[in-house]
């Protein structure tokens, strides 16, 4: 019995109906997809789902959003005797030892395997003595992931990471980033000797996969490529092989490279096959294990713990183009240049997904049943709805208004719409107490907005963290001018006494993905599968209306928020975007005039 994990005494609206929907679909189906609203609950009912199918693993997006499933775990153990679980996410940043070096993730393993085989990790022989009740009892009394992590190198001297797999293998349910449910190899980190087979997988945030490039890419700059090189020259002195492919990727990409668009670099120029790939691979572990060599030699096995290899990271990037559902783009990010190595066909998802036994996607915005049949390929899943079982509805705790003189449309993009954004958007800034947060398509399009608010408020940029926000916005709150899709409009919280502090939500324009050749290639690849229009339907219409969604939930997190929702751009009227989004407009605004009357309305009599 699912209700029998749940964490709590009692449920809320609409969780013991999901629950018992669940259980009925659960042995018919291998893929369940939960559409739930903020604040419905959905962690609590995913735990109670994967208790009754343990092993689970339940996977976040980030590492912030692995302290909320603690948090019920914690309860559930409480509740229930015998419960065990664990989490795990990036050994790098739980490392006691290294987490403050800059090395890159792929080249971590190498440094901690040094410090491990040299005996000179004293936490890792400590993680070899560690009993899981151990690490069981400083997870119950941790107050989050982060004290749990200290607490596990500093009261038991143990390493984290190790500590944490080992208790994890003993475990029903465990939460863990994306990167260990969703790569094979990482999975294999926690559990060596398991099958994903036997594991039950939660994912959540699953709005996420209908991008693979969110989860299945690489990313490097030229001047760790060049780095790589010489890397190459110091410690091999050379190989006219790899350093061929090396500059011809380099040279590819500086010419390519224009703006921030995606633009494909063509395989055939790099000439890459699986024999140069395990060459490029070889050499990187051969770089790294002379450096390493290099500085042991000299007795200093602290500094070779530290010692990055640039080459390690580009070579297992480049790998990537192994599988021919990989392609290599290239873009520029102010002075600098990048290369992209990414999934462009969206069955790595259902393959990735295909090694559990069964998953259960949950999102506000999961990808409509059709989509996970036609695009995904995934045939048979099921589909519970919370909003139709009972739960809580944001819907009826926002006030629509859309103004028609606006629109974030190429064509009409000028000085003067720019102009007219900044006039409607000083409206909602002057009008309505708290954060107000506002929502552009790009970058390029927000600065232009940005420029002529002569920056008030907080701005977003592609450094920007959660943690920069959280302390910059003061009790008063004020503007955040964020990216459709990005950290801030998919990942904050802002929160005080139970409340969100984000009362309005401005989307200034309608955020289709920004056409490049990474749209172009994804674009064709769903060809293959769906007719030109449904293509293009999912890609904008689906994309855009799943961004706006996931920015009006973080104003909108429970029964006691109350938030305007401005849709600033007047092809929202267009039924294409809103069957996905399925809001219904309030008030049309067709000048400022109008629109400051409104607002003026909403502030005094809805928020
Ligand atoms: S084994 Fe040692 S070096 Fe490796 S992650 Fe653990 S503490 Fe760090």
């Amino acid at each position: 019995m699912a209700e029998e994990f749940f964490p709590y005494e009692s449920f809320r609206p609409g969780q013991r109906e999901v629950l018992r929907r669940i259980r009925e679909e659960i042995g018919l189906s291998r893929l369940l997809v939960l559409r739930a609203p903020t604040g419905f609950g959905k962690t609590a009912v995913a735990i109670a789902t994967g208790m009754m199918r343990s092993p689970a693993i339940h996977s976040v997006r980030t590492r912030n959003e692995i302290t909320p499933v603690l948090r019920d775990l914690k309860r559930l153990s409480k509740r229930v005797r015998g419960v065990r679980y664990s989490f795990i996410h990036s050994a790098h940043a739980m490392c006691p030892l290294l987490s403050s070096e800059r090395i890159d993730p792929e080249d971590f393993w190498l440094n901690c395997q040094i410090l491990r085989e040299s005996g000179r990790c004293s936490y890792y022989k400590k993680s070899l003595l560690v009993s899981e009740e151990d690490v069981e009892e400083i997870l119950s009394v941790s107050e989050n992931h982060v004290d749990a992590v200290k607490r596990i190198s500093r009261d038991l001297g143990s390493c984290p990471f190790f500590s944490l797999a080992k208790l994890a293998r003993g475990s029903q349910y465990v939460v863990a980033t994306y990167p260990y449910v969703f790569s094979k190899d990482l999975f294999s980190t926690i559990y060596p000797e398991e099958d994903p087979g036997e594991f039950f997988a939660v994912i959540d945030e699953a709005h996420m996969l209908t991008d693979p490039s969110s989860i299945f890419s690489s990313e490097i700059s030229t001047s760790k490529i060049e780095a790589s090189i010489h890397e190459i020259r110091e410690y091999l002195g050379g190989d006219p092989f790899s350093e061929a492919l090396l500059n011809r990727l380099l040279r590819l990409a500086e010419e390519k490279a224009v703006d921030d668009r995606l633009r494909k670099i063509d395989r055939s120029l790099l000439s890459i096959d699986t024999d140069s790939i395990e060459h490029l691979i070889n050499i990187a572990l051969e770089v790294k294990r002379r450096a390493l060599d290099r500085i042991l030699s000299r007795g200093s096995i602290g500094e070779a713990a530290s010692k990055r290899i640039s080459l390690v990271k580009v070579s297992l990037a480049i790998a990537l183009l192994e599988d021919p559902r990989f392609e290599v783009f290239a873009y520029r990010n102010g002075m600098s240049t990048w290369i992209k190595v990414t999934a462009i066909d969206h069955s790595v998802v259902s393959e990735a997904l295909s090694m559990y036994r069964a998953s259960l996607l949950m999102s506000g915005t999961p990808p409509t049943l059709e989509y996970i049949e036609r695009i995904l390929g995934i045939q048979g899943a099921s589909y519970v709805d919370a909003l139709e079982l009972g739960s809580w509805s944001p819907y009826s705790n926002i006030a629509t208004v859309l103004t028609s003189g606006l629109s974030s449309r190429y064509s009409e993009r000028s000085p003067n719409m720019y102009d007219l954004y900044s006039k409607y958007i000083e409206v909602i800034d002057r009008f309505i107490n708290g954060v107000k947060l506002v929502i552009y398509p790009s970058y390029e399009f927000m600065r232009n907005v940005v420029d002529r608010l002569q920056n008030q408020g907080f701005v977003e940029n592609r450094g920007t963290t959660i943690e920069d926000l959280v302390r910059s916005i003061g009790k008063d709150g004020g503007l955040v001018h964020a990216v459709a899709g990005g950290k801030l409009s998919e990942g904050i919280e802002l929160v005080t006494n139970n409340r969100s502090m984000i009362k309005c939500v401005f989307v200034a324009g309608v955020p289709y993905p920004q056409k490049d050749e990474y749209v172009d290639e994804i674009f064709k690849s769903m060809r293959k599968r769906v007719s030109e229009d449904e293509a293009w339907d999912y890609i904008y219409n689906m994309t855009a209306s799943m961004k706006v969604l996931q920015a009006i939930g973080r104003a909108v997190r429970g029964e006691d928020d109350r938030a305007l929702v401005v849709l600033g751009d007047r092809r929202f009227m267009s039924k294409d975007i809103r069957k996905y989004m399925g809001l219904r407009i309030g008030r049309i605004a067709r000048n400022l005039k109008e629109f400051e009357s409104l607002v003026k309305l909403v502030a005094s009599d809805f928020l």
